[in-house]
């Protein structure tokens, strides 16, 4: 980029010393430590904070450094964040202009329009930071505004969202990583307590038995080393499950515009052994009710009840049993003998089942 052009109305910024002297009321940082110095994104003029106290309390006042004037208010007032006031200033400027041109590049045909619509944006920017017909890109920029309220509403939505997720993302894997150093922490206090226990176990038999020290001590060190083992086993397999669901949670991180978004397939449908075969009774009604005291008391007696007896269970298998053989002709059945295997076998997945 060019030399810029000279700035009307930019602060002017004094090197040195006088970076730590309020130009309004001349206190100096060195007297008073804890001085703090606000600017307003009006002007940029700095002054300390007790001068904007006093002046801006009342309510809007033009600003008392010489030359400058403008009106201000004291809420617009805040922390300078970069040291250099013109930096100040062109962060707050580029900042509201990405608020409204944010466009994404996979709303364009073609690289060559981004580019085009980016080189545009700067322009505008660069207008605005060196005050370069300022009416007219300030309408310019209230008419695009005006006009893609739609768009501009949607894309400011959409990154919300995308640094929600991320932001998520990053707090899942520092919980993660905190979940495994404390899990790492307990092991090491774990393994300690049982090497300790272990020790005193075999002091203590070698106190009480008969039997030979050394083998005693061979084998009490046999056991803590079987434990240790196990669990460091069981470590390695609950690590290797960590690093996989960190591997997987990282892969939604990098994003790439233009990409069609992937359809999912249907949900399988719950599996039906029967494979749509339904056992239903042809000769006779199921009803709700039976009418017969004997029923009656059955269904109304603790004693019974309370084994999980049930009465409609015992209707359906009595109502079964009467007319079980009923439609079933012997003739039939026996002429069938010689036929095939299969044939006869009610459902699809039985006639694979039973073909072999
Ligand atoms: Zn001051
Ligand atoms: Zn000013």
């Amino acid at each position: 980029m060019s030399k810029p052009p000279a700035r009307n109305g930019a602060p002017q910024r004094h090197p040195g010393e006088e970076d730590d002297i309020c130009p309004v009321c001349k206190s100096n940082r060195y007297l008073n430590p804890s001085m703090r110095f606000l600017v307003n994104p009006e002007c940029y003029h700095k002054m300390c904070e007790s001068c904007v106290d006093r002046i801006f309390s009342q309510g809007p006042a033009p600003c008392p450094v010489a030359g400058c004037a403008r009106t201000l208010r004291k809420q617009r007032f805040r922390k300078q964040t970069f040291e250099d006031l013109q930096i100040e200033r062109e962060v707050d400027v580029r900042r509201r202009v990405a608020a409204i041109f944010n466009r994404r590049e996979s709303e364009f045909n073609t690289l060559l329009d981004y580019n085009n619509y980016l080189e545009e944006v700067e322009t505008l920017t660069f207008n605005l930071l060196y005050n370069i017909d300022v009416a007219t890109t300030e309408a310019r920029l209230a008419a695009y505004s005006k006009q893609n309220a739609t768009d501009i509403a949607n894309n400011k939505a959409l990154s919300a969202r995308e640094s929600a997720s991320t932001e998520a993302q990053l707090a899942a894997r520092k919980d993660q990583g905190r979940l495994r150093r404390e899990a790492a922490r307990n092991e090491e206090e774990e393994e300690r307590r049982e090497r300790e226990e272990g020790r005193r176990e075999v002091i203590d038999k070698i106190a009480h038995s008969t039997e030979d020290p050394d083998k005693i001590a061979r084998e009490g060190q046999k056991v803590v080393l079987k434990k240790s083992t196990a669990r460091r086993n069981a470590t390695d397999r609950l690590r290797a499950q960590d690093a996989a669901s960190v591997d997987n949670a990282s892969v939604p991180l990098f994003q790439i515009a233009g990409l069609t978004p992937i359809t999912q397939p249907e949900p399988d449908k719950a599996y039906d052994p029967f494979g749509g075969y339904v056992i239903r009774p042809t000769c006779f009604t199921l009803q709700e009710q039976y009418e017969h005291p004997w029923l009656e008391k059955a269904k109304t007696d603790a004693q019974i009840a309370a084994g999980g007896y049930d009465v409609g269970e015992y209707c359906a298998r009595s109502m079964m049993e009467a007319f079980a053989g009923l439609g079933v002709f012997v003739e039939e059945e026996v002429a069938g003998r010689d036929r095939s295997p299969g044939a006869d076998v009610g459902t699809a997945a039985a006639v694979v089942t039973g073909g072999d």
